[in-house]
């Protein structure tokens, strides 16, 4: 409905020929907050011009706290009507400093790279799977909100899925109103978690629709009584929650991965690419499982389901889920790393950067393996492992200059500095585990 209005329209004429009252002036912050301010639609031409003013330090994208305001100007592309409360526009930010674009603000970063790959003619198309659970707060904790949804291998499962039918549908049939093509959506490997799949676009909007999606998802759930999760491992026994990319790189209207593709699936320039993200592998984890919880789900040994469908080793297979990288199909390629704790504008422009850096530099990305690496990969001795922890994640994207380039001095030293607080944070606990493991040594 909003995609029919021209674009030519500000968004106060727009906000009268919907019926929007208020607009979310939204951004997302270092950490993958989503940050916003309520804005009457009658105060929207004043913004929609000079941006709504926010605090750069309380809203963790770095200066100190006698910083000026950082203002975020939205980008009046994005609109989207909240389908729940179609008074409400919602609007992704591009984020400014004393009338600068400010470089440390995730969008801006993926801005960046993004017209870096224009100059080169090419344009990255994506697709998120963004996986959740859906929880009940109970006094004893957080439980899988329905009691009956307890197999061993739920993933599939019929009756699970239907008792979930009018959160679910709900949701779909509001993505299918904002044309966004959702297309299938399944109850997932893990107890209480699920996967509503929708259509790729421009890297872009994907990132903007995964900041809305959750936004959604949590909001629909909540007003259930449930409380949805994206958490990457909330429970240490079952499958984790992912939040793979699909990438394609574009020429116009040629999907460039496709064009003069092997039956491998990609094309010469594909492949560099490939190279590119394996290459910068290492310090890409960063930026793609970018808390502590994120490395119970990467460094999982098994599940209860039997697999825990993250990857260990910096490698990649065809139609094999059990890599890092997999090519499910011709023309593009899954990164599977990604979880749901993850930016998705800091991740994608790291994907985007190194990529560019392989077709540059030509890199290599080695033979595929036609193995199950969940059970063979100590075999492959000279594949190199995804970083352990958080930390280990945080030392390679220090010693990767590209990716540190990417994200712009101050950014990169924000990130940097906010992970070593929260590894610190971390490492000050002294688990149960812990206690029942040592107490009496
Ligand atoms: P799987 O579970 O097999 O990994 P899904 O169907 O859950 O796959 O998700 C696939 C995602 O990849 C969807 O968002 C889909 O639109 C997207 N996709 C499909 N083709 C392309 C492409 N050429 N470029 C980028 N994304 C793509
Ligand atoms: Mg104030
Ligand atoms: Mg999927
Ligand atoms: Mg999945
Ligand atoms: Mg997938």
């Amino acid at each position: 409905m909003v995609g029919m209005l021209t674009q030519v329209q500000s968004l106060a004429e727009r906000a009268k020929a919907l019926g929007i009252r208020f607009f979310l002036v939204s951004y997302t912050d270092l950490l993958g907050g989503t940050r916003a301010k309520l804005v009457p639609a009658t105060q929207m031409a004043s913004v929609e011009k000079n941006g709504a003013f926010f605090c750069s330090f309380a809203s963790n994208l770095g200066l100190g706290p006698e910083a000026a305001e950082i203002a975020a100007v939205p980008d009046p592309d994005s609109l989207i009507q909240l389908p729940w409360e179609p008074t409400v526009g919602w609007v992704a930010c591009d984020v400014y400093y004393e009338g600068e674009p400010f470089p440390a603000a995730p969008r801006m970063m993926l801005n960046r790279v993004i017209d870096q790959a224009a100059s080169l003619g090419y344009t990255l198309k994506t697709g998120v799977e963004a996986e959740f659970f859906l929880l009940r707060q109970t006094e004893a904790g957080y439980e899988i909100a329905d009691p009956k949804d307890t197999a061993e291998r739920p993933c599939y499962d019929q009756l699970n899925l239907m008792r979930q039918f009018d959160l679910i549908s709900t949701i779909v049939t509001y993505m299918e109103d904002l044309g966004w093509g959702p297309y299938q959506c399944d109850h997932e490997d893990a107890n209480g978690q699920f996967e509503l799949n929708w259509t790729y676009s421009d890297a872009r909007t994907t990132c903007d629709r995964h900041v809305f999606f959750k936004y959604m998802v949590k909001t629909l759930a909540e007003q259930r009584g449930f409380m949805a999760t994206f958490m990457p491992k909330p429970f240490s026994h079952i499958t984790g929650n992912g939040g793979h990319v699909h990438n394609s790189l574009w020429q116009g209207d040629v999907n460039a991965f496709a064009e003069g593709a092997d039956e491998g699936g990609l094309s010469p320039l594909g492949y560099h690419f490939l190279g590119g993200v394996l290459a910068h592998g290492k310090g890409l984890t960063a930026l793609c499982a970018p808390t502590v919880n994120s490395y119970r789900r990467l460094g999982a040994n098994t599940t209860t389901s039997g697999s825990t469908w993250s990857p260990r080793y910096i490698s990649y297979g065809g139609n094999n889920r059990s890599h890092l990288i997999r090519i499910p199909d011709t023309g593009r390629f899954e990164c599977r790393m990604i979880d749901g704790a993850v930016n998705l504008y800091l991740a994608t422009a790291g994907i985007l950067a190194a990529g560019l850096d392989g077709i540059k530099q030509q890199i290599d990305p080695g033979q595929r393996i036609d193995e199950n690496l969940f059970a063979r990969g100590d075999e492959f001795t000279n594949l190199q492992t995804l970083p352990h922890n958080l930390y280990e994640a945080m030392a390679a994207l220090k010693q990767d200059p590209l990716l540190i380039e990417m994200m712009g001095e101050l950014g990169a030293k924000t990130f940097l500095e906010m992970k070593a607080k929260e590894w610190n944070a971390f490492n000050a606990q002294i688990t149960t585990w812990e206690m029942d493991k040592y107490v009496n040594i």
